[in-house]
């Protein structure tokens, strides 16, 4: 509360383990007497590096379901490795980097396992719905800002005779930014409405579709506001290009696109996903 500490979600592990696909997890805790053991290798750990505080994901058994247990492990315990920061596309934000890190034979007392042994994946997931939202929120933060910043050129620079504004070519992408945002908003509310009426599992698919479609539009008002400002807009004299490749992980981090397209899929056919019609 007082901010002088951060924690980092260690979860993605490289190849072979859980990426996309949580339910690859390698990590392992095993049970000793008093508590148990951790042995994993974790990378994309946002923050890992200098956070005071991990919460690891290991699998404590081989059930499908409840194989998972969340840890809270100091991040300098005796046997956490912080590996390196991994260099990536966009600049770090609020000076977090993404971490790799290794645990080798790291000992947890009983009382560092978040809610019951094998809560794991659902854990996770009552994190991550929320956790959605809040992207969501600061993206359309940004693409919002981006497109009042479009507002301004395309209504004082000329071409061709005429402010670009009077191009139908740029209204179109003008009108789509516009729309996308508008309903990228309204999926966002939606969703945060359903989870203030306690309807936490039943907002899964909507939390999906709002990121999928959020993360999205982040990427192509961008693409388009460098486009509608020319060489300008490629530069480093306007933020776009640096907003461009920090956006750029929206479509990955918190699970890719096609995994969230999966969930409003399956919850559309099973019947689980009201459209508002
Ligand atoms: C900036 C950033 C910050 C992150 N922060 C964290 C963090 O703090 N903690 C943490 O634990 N992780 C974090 N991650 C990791 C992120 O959650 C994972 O990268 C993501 O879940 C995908 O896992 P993966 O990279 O292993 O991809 P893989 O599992 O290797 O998948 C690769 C690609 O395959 C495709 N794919 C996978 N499954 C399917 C399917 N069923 N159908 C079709 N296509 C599919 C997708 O295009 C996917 O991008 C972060 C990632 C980034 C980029």
């Amino acid at each position: 509360v007082a901010g002088e500490i951060t924690s980092a979600f260690c979860m993605t592990e490289p190849a072979p383990g859980a990426g996309a696909d949580p339910s690859n997890l390698r990590t392992r805790a095993t049970r000793v007497d008093g508590g148990y053991v951790i042995d994993g290798h974790k990378w994309y750990s946002t923050g890992g590096g200098d956070a005071g505080f991990l919460i690891v994901m290991a699998r404590t058994s081989d059930d499908a379901r409840r194989g998972a247990t969340l840890f809270v492990v100091d991040r300098h315990a005796e046997g956490v490795e912080h590996v390196r920061d991994i260099g990536t596309m966009g600049e770090p934000l609020l000076a977090h980097r993404e971490a790799e890190m290794r645990f080798h034979g790291v000992r947890v007392t009983d009382d560092a396992v978040l809610g019951a042994e094998g809560d794991g994946f659902a854990l996770a997931q009552r994190r991550l719905v929320p956790a959605r939202l809040t992207h969501c929120m600061r993206w359309l933060g940004l693409a919002s800002r981006t497109l009042e910043m479009c507002k301004a050129y395309v209504t004082t620079r000329e071409s061709f005779g005429q402010v670009l504004a009077r191009h139908q070519m740029i209204q179109k992408k003008i009108a789509d930014a516009a729309s996308a945002i508008h309903a990228g908003n309204l999926m966002t509310f939606h969703c945060a409405w359903m989870l203030e009426q306690g309807h936490a599992k039943e907002a899964r698919p909507y939390s999906s579709m709002a990121k999928n479609h959020v993360a999205r539009l982040l990427c192509s008002v961008l693409d388009d506001a460098i486009q509608m400002h020319g060489s300008l807009g490629y530069s480093e004299d306007l933020p776009f290009a640096s907003w461009y490749r920090h956006a750029r992980a929206a479509r990955i981090a918190d699970g890719p696109d096609e995994v969230h397209d999966i969930v409003v899929a399956r919850d559309f056919l099973l019947g689980k996903l009201e459209l508002l019609v």
